[in-house]
């Protein structure tokens, strides 16, 4: 990941929550955060796929795909999964949004018969920092050394936030905040 990156995601993430009107202790729709950027939502019916295609991608293989950004001019719209749990769509949607915040240029583009594009595959730095700056976003820093100091568990944190504890732990370890609590309580 670039220098300086870490800490500009975090000033992004407080950034889209202020636009937002979304305190940092408070948990934040992805859905309003599209919108808020122009982004539009798509359902999946949107796509139009025949029987065969839907059953795919939804019954038979539906851990193939998370989430998918299309493009069309400057105008992008994304899907996420519907058959994933809510807390799962909430990490693919934020996720999708941090590539399109952060201009990320992904290394295939297909076009359909009707010139929309599909972005996909990008490349490994820009996918590490769509996740962080996704996690930010979701989980700032500020709110989970709070709730930390009120003894809050994993578990009670990522049900406030509506995240999945693999996301919750994954940025409780890696913004190093109970290692700095620990600390702080030796202290
Ligand atoms: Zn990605």
């Amino acid at each position: 990941m670039r220098h300086g990156f870490k800490a500009e995601a975090e000033r992004r993430a407080m950034a889209a929550r202020e636009q937002l009107g979304v305190g940092p202790m408070d948990p934040i729709d992805p859905w309003a955060y599209a919108e808020m950027l122009g982004v539009i939502v798509l359902s999946f019916n949107d796509l139009g796929l025949d029987q065969k295609h839907a059953d795919q991608l939804l019954q038979k293989d539906p851990e193939s795909w998370s989430g998918l950004t299309l493009k069309e001019g400057a105008r992008h719209f994304v899907l996420v999964n519907p058959v994933h749990t809510q807390a799962r769509q909430v990490s693919t949607m934020m996720h999708e949004i941090a590539h399109i915040a952060l201009t990320h240029v992904p290394k295939q583009v297909d076009i359909s018969a009707t010139g929309l594009m599909l972005l996909s595959d990008y490349p490994a730095e820009q996918e590490e920092e769509a996740d962080w700056l996704a996690a930010a976003v979701l989980l700032p820093r500020e709110a989970l050394c709070h709730y930390r100091r009120l003894g809050w568990t994993g578990g009670q944190i990522c049900s406030h936030f509506g995240v999945s504890t693999q996301l919750c732990d994954w940025r409780l370890r890696m913004t190093g905040v109970d290692v700095q609590m620990r600390r702080a309580k030796r202290a």
